[in-house]
């Protein structure tokens, strides 16, 4: 019963053992590994960053098992593979960099954002009246938005790049059968058409309904990954949806397209929920978000675990379950000295006042006897280990208490007359 109470509280005492600095250190690393999982989601370098995961654990398996020439290759080649990505994907890491040094903008930026700002409306009401107009002929289309997250990096085919301003005879032409760029996404930086006949990565979502086919799945795909937003052209139904966060609306009249678009393109959503921001909202993708944190606490148990260390420190002996006959007598021992082997941080945080030597005199007999000290007399919380104890046993004496004498009236000596 002791050993279930315990093995249930072992969660609660590990997690007293680990200081701020650990939780810290773990909540950094996690919104980090998040941020570069969205961000790398399904392409090469994820399944690459997948490989490079792979051969770590590797490494560190073979070092805890002290596998010299193992470690040595694999030391190796994870470093060699590390640049190797570093060269491949400088213009990726580009990207997620820039993301992070956003500027203030500047007054220019302001007037120049104001002008933006009226071209937009212009652009946005061209966009919602062409969509219907296609929805209308059952032309099916797909334009995604950039926002602040670069798309690019998402791209499973970069398509071609057009570099135009909108109009609707450009985004009939290329939405019309069988132009070449029909397929695919349209892809619509600030304000212009940036390439046509993109691909995009398609959603994992299984709660998106089953007749929901490759096109919504593709807006689904792009807006889960950043803070792009979508609009599907249906083919089939000829209905207008619009995506954010993954979340589909369908929408009825281009009004109402107009009215959806325009303040999350002319106010994007730094200060919302946008890829850095939108880390904070516990909801949103909170699957990624769950499995950064589980990756980086193994890595945190993998790495800081085998950062043993060696303590020492004087305890106290206490003698249990002495049998009712029995007495202690002479000389026993009070304290010992014992040495703890742990991890810097379990160590850190062990409770030297409540460790003790137990010895359980349950079973004992009249005489000297001899208890060995270990592991299992010590309450060591679960993860550290028992050095050495000093002295390694103690030597305990029982006598028989003495019988109490009985007067001739039958009473008992030792007791007072009442
Ligand atoms: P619809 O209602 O128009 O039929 P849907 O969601 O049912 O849309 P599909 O019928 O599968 O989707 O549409 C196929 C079209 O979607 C393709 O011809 C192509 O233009 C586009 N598409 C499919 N996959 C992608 C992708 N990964 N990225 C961009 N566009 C895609
Ligand atoms: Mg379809």
């Amino acid at each position: 019963m002791e050993a279930l109470f315990s093995f249930v509280l072992w969660p609660w005492r590990f997690a007293w053992t680990i200081s701020w600095r650990a939780l810290v250190d773990i909540a950094l690393m996690t919104f980090l590994v998040y941020q570069v999982s969205i961000r790398f989601r399904g392409t090469q370098a994820a399944r690459i960053g997948a490989g490079l995961a792979i051969l770590g654990v590797l490494y560190v398996l073979a070092q805890s098992m002290g596998l010299l020439l193992t470690t040595w290759v694999l030391g190796g080649l994870w470093a060699a593979a590390l640049i190797l990505v570093i060269v491949l994907f400088q213009a990726e890491i580009r990207q997620v960099l820039v993301q992070v040094n956003r500027a203030t903008p500047s007054l220019r930026q302001v007037f120049r954002r104001a002008r933006r700002l009226t071209d937009l409306a212009d652009v946005l009401a061209t966009i919602a009246a062409t969509c219907f107009a296609l929805g209308e002929k059952r032309c099916g289309a797909l334009l995604v938005f950039e926002r602040r997250d670069p798309l690019e990096p998402l791209l499973r085919n970069p398509g071609v790049v057009v570099d135009a301003r909108v109009s609707p005879q450009l985004l009939e032409t290329v939405f019309t059968p069988p132009t070449p760029l029909h397929d695919g996404a349209l892809y619509l930086r600030a304000g212009r058409v940036y390439r046509a006949g993109c691909i995009l990565p398609l959603s994992e979502t299984s709660s998106l309904p089953s007749y929901y086919g490759t096109r919504r799945r593709a807006a689904g795909g792009s807006t889960e990954r950043s803070d792009a937003l979508a609009v599907v052209v249906s083919e089939e139904r000829g209905e207008i949806t619009v995506v954010e966060w993954g979340e589909m609306v369908t929408l009825t009249g281009p009004l109402k397209l107009r009215a959806w678009l325009t303040p999350r393109l002319s106010n994007p959503p730094a200060a919302r929920t946008s890829g850095w921001a939108g880390s904070l909202r516990p909801n949103h993708n909170w699957q990624a978000k769950l499995g950064a944190l589980a990756v980086v606490s193994l890595l945190w148990l993998v790495v800081v675990g085998p950062q043993n260390t060696e303590v020492g420190f004087t305890i106290p002996v206490v003698y249990h379950n002495i049998p009712e006959d029995l007495d202690l007598v002479g000389q026993h021992t009070q304290e010992v000295y014992l040495g703890v082997r742990g991890s810097r941080e379990l160590l850190r945080f062990l409770n030297q006042g409540r460790l003790r030597a137990e010895i359980d005199l349950k079973e004992a007999r009249e005489g000297t006897t001899r208890y060995s000290l270990s592991a299992h007399e010590v309450n060591l919380p679960l993860g550290l280990q028992v050095a050495g104890v000093d002295p390694p046993t103690v030597t305990v004496h029982l006598k028989k208490k003495p019988l109490p004498k009985k007067l001739p009236d039958g009473s008992d000596a030792t007791k007072e007359p009442s």
